[in-house]
């Protein structure tokens, strides 16, 4: 099969963890059978620096006619970088927003994956983590809060800030579809999140999820209120297989849960719109505390290559001997800092790599 991936390294730790990506999908390639080719393009503080806007309708083209793109992460040290003295449309993120909207990336998916190797890494007590978790947020990623009409204005000599949550039911209607349509791989169980007591937005959510809901007999839906499940997630997070939700409360639930699996390091995730087109990125940022050292984890976004490898081009078999590769060379010992037990808990096989390594014992196990 013929592979056509566009490349965005980006910033920071992006050009280490997609150099290992690149790795390991090569040697995916050669041992299946198949050929790929990359083009790399500049997204974020890298292309201000050269075109002086975080994205250009170039690469938006060049995008859109691959069949799927691999993101390494954009961005800087907010509170230091000159790209955030920079209006807020020309800031590294703005051109992520805008990549997602030009490709119609509504549907995120992110793995919250608790490998047995890694229980010492989760910040949870053992009783209650058992052997591990293993769910996936499904988060509406085009519509609501962030990218409702907003506003500041002032209002009787005082200053109002206004943003607007506003979902149409073809958008609920979309994801949840997505939504159903995973879990009937998995588990089949569905929770779907919302603040119904509380937004006419949630209660459209209801309505349209239970709509849904009906064309997958086999599927369990379960209704969770945004506040419940925030604790659910720390209280009882294997009573979870795939959770529905909105952008923001997706934003912020999935950032928890994957605090709960350790290292956001380890966390793949994947932008779909209707089609097989998908766009692919570690859940961490640039991390520019310590781009350039060799130690981010390259895990991440060598799993979200192998998501790559299952959403956009059907091949499960490639995906999972990627999986599986990882689970062994973890199995194996190897660590990069960010996942390493804590000096009182390690034992002799326990041995700390760098990003190159890692990447390079993963790519050996193919
Ligand atoms: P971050 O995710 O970059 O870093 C948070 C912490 O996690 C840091 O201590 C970092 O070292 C660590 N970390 C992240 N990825 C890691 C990896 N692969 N291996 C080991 N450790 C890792 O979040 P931040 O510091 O809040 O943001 C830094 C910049 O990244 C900001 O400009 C932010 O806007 C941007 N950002 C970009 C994306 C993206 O590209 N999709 C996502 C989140 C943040």
């Amino acid at each position: 099969m013929n592979l056509n991936i566009v490349c965005i390294p980006g910033d920071g730790i992006g050009p280490e963890i997609i150099a290992e990506a690149k790795r390991v999908l090569n040697k995916t390639a050669e041992k299946f059978g198949h050929n790929i080719t990359y083009k790399d393009v500049l997204m974020g503080g890298v292309s201000i620096d050269t075109y002086g806007e975080p994205l250009t309708d170039e690469v938006i083209e060049i995008a859109k006619a691959a069949d799927a793109v691999l993101l390494g992460s954009i961005g800087g040290n907010t509170a230091t970088s000159p790209w955030y003295k920079l209006a807020p449309e020309l800031r590294p993120e703005a051109g992520l927003l805008k990549l997602r909207k030009s490709l119609n990336l509504f549907a995120n998916l992110r793995p919250a994956y608790l490998y047995e190797e890694l229980l010492e890494a989760c910040p949870i007590k053992k009783e209650i983590i058992g052997n591990g978790f293993d769910m996936v947020i499904v988060r509406e990623l085009t519509g609501g809060l962030y990218f409702g009409e907003r506003r500041t204005q002032e209002v009787k000599g005082e200053v109002t800030a206004v943003d607007t949550l506003s979902y149409s039911e073809k958008e609920i209607r979309r994801i949840a579809v997505k939504a159903f349509e995973i879990a009937m791989k998995r588990s089949k169980k569905v929770t779907s999140v919302d603040k119904v007591n509380v937004l006419d937005s949630s209660r459209l959510w209801r309505k349209i999820v239970e709509e849904v809901a009906e064309v997958y007999p086999g599927v369990t839906l379960e209704h969770m209120i945004v506040d419940n499940c925030a604790m659910q997630l720390v209280k009882n997070p294997n009573q979870f297989d795939v959770i529905l939700t909105e952008n923001m409360f997706g934003d912020i639930l999935s950032d928890e849960a994957s605090a709960i699996t350790g290292s956001i390091g380890m966390l793949s995730s994947a932008s779909l719109n209707d089609t097989k087109f998908g766009l692919y990125e570690p859940s961490g940022g640039a991390a520019p505390d310590i781009a350039g050292k060799g130690v981010a984890n390259p895990i991440a976004t060598i799993l979200s290559a192998a998501m790559m490898l299952r959403y956009s081009f059907n091949l499960e078999e490639e995906a999972g001997r990627i999986e599986t590769a990882v689970k062994q060379v973890l199995a194996e010992g190897y660590r990069t800092v960010d996942i390493m037990p804590q000096e009182k808990n390690r034992n002799q096989s326990v041995k700390q790599v760098g990003t190159e390594d890692m990447g390079k014992l993963i790519a050996e196990r193919i």
